[in-house]
């Protein structure tokens, strides 16, 4: 092992970019010694600036490219490379397919130890632009300014609307049109942008915990055409507000609903205490697999509506789910997955700590009819591992759908649904990583993974979500 690193912070490099690493970073290598590289593609040849030094590693960024990948393609949106909302679209999406499901290799070889297991191909969105249901914008004064955007995109650094430059969450990067959200949500965004400038209404200052304007909030039932513009605020202007729909509604007639979220907290978060709704009835509705979805302000659903029906109907194939399976749902949030399968099944139980989205998810269920679904509030040890009155009165399960968080199961949470028994279990993971560690407890306990299928939810960036299907031996 070397002593001292080979190379220093600030020092231009040129790199041969081998493969791909982990968050979208790709891996050169300068006789053995280790580079990850962001904005370069594997195949790129690139003279690259060192950003961080270690004795083991090196980080570096892409500045220019020497010799492209073939399959570096040029990216779509003018914001890229400088916002973070997007981290690969200058990989081809069929490269970014191969990316991902390798991820899933990786990941269920280095950290679960599995060999030969079945890792099909990833399955692809079919528009991987203006997939988003959802997308979330910041008011801001304190522009992040690049060269091209002095004195062309952004006319005053003190009033900007946008995202966040990458891990740049003090400052908002300016956006006129975003690829991810469609073409009307995009209109919303010049509206409101223009409305508020023009009459020079004040934006939120954390610092100061003053100023009006906090966030913008666009959703869309990608199904239904029905459209929620959510302006968050830190104060109630009734009178504001009333010429804001009016000029909104002129100018995008498509929306049908208009929600103002009250949060006079110093969380920097979308979320109101108080609404007022000055059109529409304040919620929209999504459908998936034919059944509604009604979404509120501060509801959460799945952001890639298309995709979600594809990973929900992947579910539903891989168990084989039939007319007697009795389904529990675990970590079932507003129960879309639950409510998606119940048609099919003879019995679905889902279980969720959160009490708001245990009520939307019975919401859910009555507002489609639904009838032989039940939601369990609680903590998902405590409701499985401790026999409680609800266990003795309901049927025993045929299959496990397991959704949790990105940070994985409780290893008590995996034992537990081991020790339920079922022959037929999947795990929805949206982290390879911890799905792997989850996934090889469960194999100690006698299940084996028949297959594994990645679908892709999120196009341009890293993320990945992975079905696991497991029989018991
Ligand atoms: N299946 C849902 C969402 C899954 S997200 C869907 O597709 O929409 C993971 C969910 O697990 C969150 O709603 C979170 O509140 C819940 N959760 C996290 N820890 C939990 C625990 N210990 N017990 C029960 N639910 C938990």
């Amino acid at each position: 092992m070397m002593n001292t690193p080979p190379f220093h912070r600030g020092d231009i490099v040129e790199l041969e970019v081998r493969s791909f690493a982990f968050e979208g970073k790709s891996v050169a290598r300068v006789n053995d010694f280790v580079v990850f590289v962001t904005k370069a593609v594997p195949g790129d040849r690139v003279r690259a600036r060192i950003v961080t030094a270690k004795r083991t590693f090196a980080e570096a960024v892409a500045i220019e490219v020497l010799e492209a990948s073939e399959h570096r393609i040029t990216p779509r949106c003018p914001h890229f490379g400088i916002c973070g909302g997007c981290k690969w679209q200058h990989v081809s999406y069929e490269e970014q397919l191969a990316l991902k499901r390798q991820n899933v290799v990786d990941s269920f070889e280095r950290i679960g130890g599995f060999r030969g297991v079945e890792v099909r191909p990833a399955l692809g969105s079919i528009d991987p632009y203006f997939y988003r249901n959802k997308m979330e914008f910041s008011f801001s004064d304190r522009a992040w300014l690049t060269e091209a955007d002095l004195g062309r995109e952004v006319q005053s650094p003190s009033f900007v609307l946008g995202l966040h430059p990458a891990e740049r969450f003090d400052k908002v990067l300016d956006i006129n049109e975003c690829f991810l959200q469609s073409p009307v949500s995009n209109h919303i965004l010049s509206v409101t942008r223009r409305f508020f400038q023009e009459r020079n209404v004040s934006v939120y200052s954390n610092k100061e915990h003053e100023g009006h304007l906090r966030y913008l909030v666009i959703r869309e039932g990608k199904k239904t055409g029905d459209r929620m513009v959510n302006l968050v605020t830190l104060d109630d202007r009734p009178k504001l507000l009333g010429e804001y729909a009016e000029a909104l509604l002129a100018g995008v007639p498509q929306i049908t609903t208009i929600v103002n979220s009250i949060n006079t907290r110093r969380a920097q978060i979308a979320v109101g205490e108080r609404e007022r709704v000055p059109y529409g009835p304040g919620t929209i509705t999504e459908e998936l697999g034919g059944l509604k979805f009604r979404i509120s302000a501060n509801s959460f659903f799945q952001t890639n509506t298309l995709q979600t029906e594809v990973l929900y109907e992947t579910a539903v194939r891989l168990a084989e789910l039939n007319g007697n399976d009795v389904v529990y749902d675990l970590y079932s949030g507003t129960g879309t997955i639950g409510i998606f399968v119940a048609p099919r099944v003879s019995r679905v139980i889902g279980i969720e700590l959160v009490a708001s989205a245990v009520a939307d998810a019975r919401e859910n269920a009555r507002f489609n009819g639904v009838t032989n679904c039940d939601f369990l509030e609680g903590d998902l040890l405590d409701l499985l591992a401790r026999s409680t009155g609800w266990m003795k009165t309901s049927p025993k399960p045929t299959v496990l759908i397991i959704d949790p968080p990105r940070s994985g199961m409780h290893p008590d949470a995996v034992t537990t649904a081991a020790q339920m028994g079922v022959d037929r279990l999947v795990y929805v993971g949206c982290n390879p990583a911890t799905q792997a560690r989850d996934v090889k407890i469960l194999a100690e306990l006698g299940y084996q993974i028949e297959v594994l299928q990645p679908v892709d939810m999120f196009p341009h960036t890293y993320h990945v979500e992975n079905v696991a299907f497991l029989r018991r031996k």
